[in-house]
């Protein structure tokens, strides 16, 4: 779920120079090396305006925002591993302005089977530990570096373990934006798509015996 990049919204923690978001304050506490996002210290702050009737879109550090229908669809039907946080508007309270919500994932899997699942380009920090690390293969068109992700694998047993909503134990990406990927069971997938919400993808995970 949530590959679906949205490059519009905006963390204060990122752009320390704007003004109405002075004395905030990052939004989780960040290694001092690797800039990797550690603990959530507050609720996020973005620019609610850019919702603009999206169901669902991230930050730019891959934080998942909800409108406030997907949010109460989630609370309603009950759904395991995952809290709703409060999202702020990054100015004053404008007449209209919706209800976000985060999708904060309280779940973990196990590490995924690998092999098969297969990643390339390992980065560690070694003051807070982060690794992370990119789904293989890497493919180079002209100088435009493009990464295909590869198939996710799993061992069978995760199947005692896992939530309606799952983080993976792996983090992807550069360290600087490092995120795992949200991992769904079919009932949350079947239930986004007949509820019709838009702006999300997700790809099939395989077990492995
Ligand atoms: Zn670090």
């Amino acid at each position: 779920m949530s590959r679906y990049y949205d490059f519009d919204y905006y963390d204060p923690s990122k752009t320390s120079r704007e003004r109405d978001t002075a004395g905030v304050g990052p939004s989780f506490q960040e290694c001092p090396v690797c800039h990797t996002s550690l603990v959530q210290r507050r609720d996020l702050v973005v620019n609610k305006r850019l919702m603009r009737g999206k169901d669902i879109s991230l930050t730019y550090a891959n934080q998942v925002i909800l409108s406030g229908q997907v949010g109460r669809l989630l609370q309603e039907q009950d759904l395991s591993g995952l809290e709703l946080r409060p999202v702020q508007h990054y100015k004053k309270p404008y007449p209209g302005e919706p209800t976000l919500y985060q999708l904060a994932v309280t779940n973990v899997l196990p590490p995924m089977a690998a092999p098969p699942t297969e990643f390339e380009q390992s980065h560690n920090c070694a003051v807070c530990g982060r690794i992370s690390r990119f789904l293989k293969h890497t493919h180079w068109w002209g100088r435009i570096q493009y990464r295909e992700d590869t198939n996710v694998y799993y061992p069978r047993r995760v199947l005692e373990v896992v939530k309606d909503f799952n983080h993976t134990a792996e983090y992807f990406g550069e360290l600087r934006v490092a995120h795992p990927y949200v991992i769904i069971t079919q009932r949350v997938y079947r239930l986004l798509r007949e509820h019709k919400v838009k702006n999300w993808a997700a790809v099939p995970v395989y077990l492995v015996d």
